[in-house]
């Protein structure tokens, strides 16, 4: 039998394999069991993450031989058809390569018959954004009147793209970019079905490359197979994708919490001179602050953290390094480091001065610290003989006064800066 790829052969049949959608799935379940589905679905959201399977998996749903239901069997003539995309009732157009106002126009006449086999005709149109001017409004009136036995299933990468006059007449769902646990969850069962031996950090970083799709993850997987057959280690993956490690991404988030500049600049260049991802490595460098962020405020809560249970050992770890306002203060450089990237002559520079940038931050002692605990030793011990008439004494010299000098002592080897965050 021809070798089937895995995105192919992995590819969600029913509503329970969609991963990391169920916001969207119960719904759809929802309408299909008390009988009010609507007549037109739009689907919002990155590519890769399961919205023209799902598209198919509704279209089953309603035309399954023993429908609508919300197990479509698999196995009837119109669920197979429909997997294969071959289904005389179910026209799906890519409207990427099908935009002109003819094919539409030619969609809309197809729809007027009543369908052949199944409850309903359906139009799936992948892309549905790229559908010219005039083909949208070749779109509208049908869409406006359906015939009772159509129904609309859109999906789009780019919402804001879709004229207002469609996203009106459809019940609008957006998908979710994948969580990586989800993710590699997914591939740790499929790796285990395939006979694929692969460790933790290498699913974590199959994961990682596939930013957030499934689809890619897979494609990731095939790719990882055929070049280095069925054990696969995290290095294999980090060479496909350019990553760097997840251990020595942990690594730098350390020496910039720490401040220790000789270990950043060292692993900087370590990620250089292996031809690792630059850009990718502040995007990750990023996520990762932003899951300390998130860790320090709400703690483990999987529902906000971006996390493998390996990662959150990690960030726990971090949290005590740093407290909350460091670590804004390091994703606000990063974050405005990446808007620089773009026009940086020398990538490697640029992420060099700003790391070194965000570990210094690490070192400063914000003013409101210095007043804070000038203020505490004011209070537990104040100016022993004060003078009589204050308003006329000359004022004790900054630099002499007790309680500052032992601030500044405490402080030492510190760098006082203005506070800039709103904390
Ligand atoms: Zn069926």
């Amino acid at each position: 039998m021809a070798y089937e790829v895995l995105a192919r052969k992995w590819r969600p049949k029913h509503f329970e394999d969609v991963v990391g959608q169920e916001h969207v799935t119960r719904t759809l379940k929802n309408a299909i069991e008390v009988g009010r589905v609507a007549h037109a679905y739009l689907f919002v959201g990155p590519r890769g993450i399961g919205k023209t399977s799902l598209a198919r998996i509704f279209a089953k749903a309603l035309d399954c031989e023993r429908g609508p239901t919300v197990q479509p069997c698999c196995e009837c003539s119109m669920c197979r058809e429909i997997a294969t995309g071959n289904a005389l009732d179910v026209l799906e157009i890519d409207g990427a390569s099908n935009n002109g106002v003819e094919q539409v126009r030619d969609l809309r006449d197809q729809v007027q018959f009543a369908p052949t086999r199944g409850t309903y005709k359906i139009v799936i149109i992948d892309e549905v954004h790229m559908l010219s001017t005039a083909a949208f409004n070749a779109l509208l009136k049908t869409l406006e009147e359906p015939p009772p036995h159509v129904k609309f299933i859109f999906a789009t990468t780019e919402g804001d793209k879709v004229l207002p006059t469609i996203i009106s007449r459809c019940q609008r769902f957006d998908l979710r970019r994948i969580q990586t646990p989800l993710i590699v969850e997914r591939l740790r069962r499929i790796c285990e079905y395939e006979r694929i031996t692969i460790d933790e950090d290498a699913l974590l970083a199959v994961a990682r490359g596939a930013e957030g799709g499934m689809r890619d993850a897979l494609s990731a997987l095939d790719q990882l197979i055929s070049f280095k057959g069925d054990a696969l280690t995290e290095d294999d993956v980090l060479a496909v994708f350019g990553l760097v490690s997840r251990k020595s991404l942990e690594s730098l988030g350390t020496a910039i919490l720490t401040g220790d500049m000789g270990e950043i600049l060292r692993l900087v260049d370590m990620f250089d001179s292996a031809g690792k991802d630059m850009r990718r490595l502040t995007v990750e460098l990023m996520e990762h602050f932003r899951n300390l962020l998130v860790y320090q405020h709400v703690g483990e809560n999987l529902a906000h953290l971006d996390a493998t249970p390996e990662q959150i050992r990690a960030l726990a770890q971090q949290a005590t390094l740093a407290d909350a306002t460091r670590v804004i203060q390091v994703a606000d450089q990063l974050a405005e480091m990446e808007g620089r990237l773009r026009y940086a002559l020398s990538v490697r520079t640029l992420i060099e001065m700003t790391l070194i940038r965000c570990a210094r931050a690490a070192r400063v002692v914000t003013l409101e610290e210095v007043m804070r605990r000038l203020q505490a030793i004011r209070t537990s011990e104040p100016p022993a003989a004060t003078p009589a008439a204050p308003a006329k004494q000359a004022a004790v010299p900054l630099y002499d006064d007790p309680a500052l000098k032992r601030v500044l002592q405490e402080f030492d080897g510190k760098i006082v800066g203005v506070e800039d965050g709103d904390d």
